[in-house]
């Protein structure tokens, strides 16, 4: 199913294979640049996949750099955890990995350069007077009364800003661009603040930090970026963007080129509000495998080829869309279905006595891990007295076209014999409890005489079965788009039901199987031993990763 060889055609690829064709760039460099501000997710994995795709595809570099301009919501847990995804989606960036913060010298002295050329100074207004004089969309702005500060001048206070000598927020350095212009990024940006704040790399040596425009544009020249590619949100910055590298005696001129974000359904890819359901308790973690985030979908069973699959099949475009669910659950679950090994386990037991079962002569048959793959390996799925069947697969009054077990009707029992049930036992309160079966000995491994039946069903040996903690996990929020109603909190709209932990079976094969081993389940879907609290031999612990099919646009849609 996985077309991970054949390239698909975008307007970037476009513009970057005119540029190699062109002679413009001799080869290319690409860069991925987050801010090491919270857990990767699943846009992330988009804009992963297309720089370090883009630089794969055309043998080119992509870097990993943190864009580490706001100290205070930055962690070294942070930029961690994202090395790690990066690595995880299968992608290794060039070189070492870089920071914005490498560059502060640097930054900094471009920054006197643009003083000294007469393109920044030093402002003192307040926020709330620079927001009145920066003007509105229909309004041009006004220049600040300090904009014609001597050059002198502005190099003394920027020195002094820089040494320490004013509390945070009294000045700022600005660009002197044209608070006239249609374009508000252009009205004279800030692009120095004075903050002091413990950085995670340079510690207390600096009280200015750079803003991202100004940081953004310079260390992609400096690293040589040929293509910066960016979210949409950015389309009004280029000119900035531009504006900064026109100034200045940098190596090389990146051209930056925007896509459009990808937004999922009935899930948020925005870090503030992914923080704030870890912060407020609402999931386990950032690698709660309900979280969009790369670790909670690591964590729930999906595959790095899964997830690259998905990037492949939305594309690259410049129009925003928000994609269906169904689109990144059927990419994983493509990608699982010829790669991993099939096991029988039940997840809501109903025990079954199978009264003619005689020792010694009722037979176990031997089944191969995957029915396309016999280098899977087999185990023998051993038959006993008393099994486990899904409740799920019993009806005491079936609806028109039940296939599966009622009173009176047979079924198979996959890789064993044809059941028939004669009587169903139950409690006091009238609820099923147990089911007396009896099996034609004639049907093992082959059809019944002078009948047929249908329905297959899965099962496990009371005797042989391994007890096991499942994870059910459907969606996160029971709206499309959770966060897209401004008079609600995207925190009304979560599931209540996006996680059902049952006490299941499994087959004992899997007794010893590492953490982060993925199955199918027969006829229930994917399941994946989680990586964090499964515990060979002793814990048997499951996620499930996806259903087999789409059941929740029949169930919900
Ligand atoms: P958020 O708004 O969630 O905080 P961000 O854009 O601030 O995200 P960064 O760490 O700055 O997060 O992002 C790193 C890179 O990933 C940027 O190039 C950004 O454009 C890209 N990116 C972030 N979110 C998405 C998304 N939903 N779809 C595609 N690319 C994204
Ligand atoms: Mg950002």
């Amino acid at each position: 199913m996985s077309s991970e060889t054949t390239p698909v055609a975008h307007f970037i690829r476009n513009i970057i294979e005119d540029d190699l064709k062109s002679g413009k760039h001799q080869s290319i460099v690409t860069r991925f640049p987050p801010e090491p501000n919270g857990y990767l997710h699943v846009g992330h994995a988009k804009s992963i996949c297309l720089n370090f795709g883009m630089a794969a595809d055309h043998q080119g570099k992509c870097n990993l750099r943190f864009d580490d301009t706001n100290p205070e919501k930055e962690s070294e847990e942070y930029a961690q955890s994202i090395q790690d995804d990066v690595r995880w989606m299968g992608f290794q960036w060039d070189g070492a990995v870089r920071w914005a913060s490498d560059y502060f010298d640097a930054l900094y002295d471009y920054a006197v350069d643009l003083i000294k050329q007469g393109k920044a100074y030093v402002c003192d207004l307040t926020p709330d007077e620079m927001r009145a004089y920066r003007g509105t969309l229909t309004e041009a702005g006004r220049n600040s009364p300090f904009r014609e500060r001597p050059v002198e001048e502005n190099l003394d206070l920027f020195t002094r800003m820089k040494n320490g000598e004013f509390p945070d927020g009294a000045k700022v350095l600005r660009a002197k661009i044209d608070m006239a212009a249609p374009n508000i990024n252009l009205r004279d940006p800030v692009i120095y603040r004075i903050k002091r704040a413990h950085h995670i790399r340079t510690g207390d040596k600096w009280c200015i930090y750079p803003m991202y425009d100004y940081t953004h544009c310079i260390s992609d020249a400096l690293e040589g970026i040929t293509h910066s590619l960016c979210t949409l949100e950015f389309e009004d910055h280029r000119p900035l963007y531009d504006w900064c590298l026109d100034q200045l005696p940098v190596p090389c001129h990146p051209r930056q080129i925007e896509f459009s974000r990808l937004e999922l359904q009935y899930t948020i890819t925005s870090k503030r509000k992914l923080l704030q359901l870890v912060t407020e308790n609402r999931v386990s973690g950032w690698n709660d495998p309900r979280m969009p985030t790369i670790s909670g979908m690591r964590r729930r069973g999906y595959t790095p080829e899964g997830l690259r699959e998905f990037a492949k099949r939305i594309g690259i475009s410049k129009s925003d869309n928000t994609v269906d669910m169904s689109v990144l659950e059927s990419s994983i679950r493509d990608d699982l279905e010829t790669r991993v090994p099939r096991v029988m386990a039940v997840i809501k037991p109903l025990k079954v006595t199978i009264t003619n079962f005689v020792e010694g002569e009722t037979a176990s048959r031997e089944a191969g891990f995957h029915p396309n793959h016999p280098e899977f390996g087999s185990r023998l799925v051993p038959f006993s007295k008393e099994i486990w069947i899904e409740a799920d697969d019993f009806a005491e009054t079936p609806p028109p076209g039940w296939q599966r077990l009622t009173v009176g009707g047979e079924v198979r029992l996959r890789y064993s014999y044809v059941i028939k049930c004669d009587e169903a036992v139950k409690d006091g309160a009238g609820n099923v409890v147990e089911l007396k079966c009896s099996i034609d000995p004639n049907t093992l491994g082959k059809n019944p005489e002078g009948r047929k039946v249908k329905g297959v069903i899965h099962w496990l040996s009371c005797a042989a079965a391994l007890p096991a903690e499942i994870r059910l996990y459907d969606r996160l929020f029971t709206m499309p788009k959770p966060d897209g109603d401004k008079e609600r909190d995207f925190q009304d709209f979560l599931n209540p039901h996006s996680l059902e932990t049952v006490q299941g079976w499994i087959e004992a094969c899997v007794k010893d199987i590492a953490p982060e081993t993925r199955y199918q389940f027969e006829r229930l879907g994917y399941f994946c031993s989680d990586r964090v609290e499964h515990q060979p031999g002793a814990k048997l612990v499951f996620n499930r990763t996806v259903t087999l099919k789409d059941s929740w646009a029949k169930e919900h849609g």
